[in-house]
């Protein structure tokens, strides 16, 4: 909302300044030109990253509403104003399972972008679990509140999730089986029931387990 405004004024000038009278001499005319062109690139970049994070957000609610079962599920990913005023804090996510909607805690929507941008290595232990975030989340969306079955739900599911993101075949399924293998273990949502045959296995098609 701030980079919002903060364009807005910067078109305001451009447009205040087209209404002024100027001096017309030929230094004149140009220093205007490069004042207007400066405002609107400055005007611009205010707007790119609005416009990217909203392009972002779109993408997540399009792949988050197929994953949950088609019925439209919201996404939106905290800025840094937003989460002064937010309740969450050190929070990753947060489900709204009455609203459908999901809110991804400042810089967590970041940590997914950047997994997503470069999926195949060099990447933070929090941009590997963003992915399992966002399966884990959605898995809350589909109405299920107890965190251990939504966990294993997840789990079960973080292979297709990073399909549906873009993640190529094998990039996919190392992030999915890092989860189970590396994380999930020493994870306070950890179920002795989560595992291929336990009680809590969907025997889905496309899961992650297929791998094992
Ligand atoms: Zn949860």
């Amino acid at each position: 909302m701030f980079l919002l405004l903060l364009a807005g004024f910067f078109f305001w000038l451009i447009f205040r300044d087209f209404r002024a009278e100027h001096p017309i001499s030929e230094d004149a005319i140009s220093f205007n030109r490069a004042y207007r062109m400066t405002l609107l690139v400055l005007g611009l970049v205010c707007l790119w990253f609005p416009f990217d994070q909203w392009r972002f957000n779109q993408f997540l609610t399009e792949k988050a509403t197929i994953l949950a079962g088609g019925k439209t599920v919201n996404i939106h990913c905290d800025s840094a104003i937003d989460a002064i005023f937010e309740a969450g804090v050190g929070r990753a996510g947060t489900a709204y399972i009455e609203d459908r909607q999901i809110i991804f805690h400042y810089s967590w929507c970041g940590k997914l972008k950047d997994y997503l941008d470069q999926p195949t290595g060099g990447l933070t232990r929090h941009e590997k679990f963003s992915l399992h975030l966002f399966t884990h989340e959605v898995m809350h969306i589909r109405g299920e509140r107890d965190e251990q079955k939504t966990d294993c739900q997840a789990i079960q599911r973080d292979y297709q999730a990073a399909r549906l993101l873009g993640v190529p075949k094998g990039p996919a399924k190392d992030i999915a089986l890092h989860y189970y293998r590396r994380e999930y273990p020493e994870h306070p949502y950890f179920s002795s029931h989560c595992h291929p045959g336990g009680s809590l296995d969907e025997t889905l098609a496309n899961s992650t387990w297929q791998f094992l």
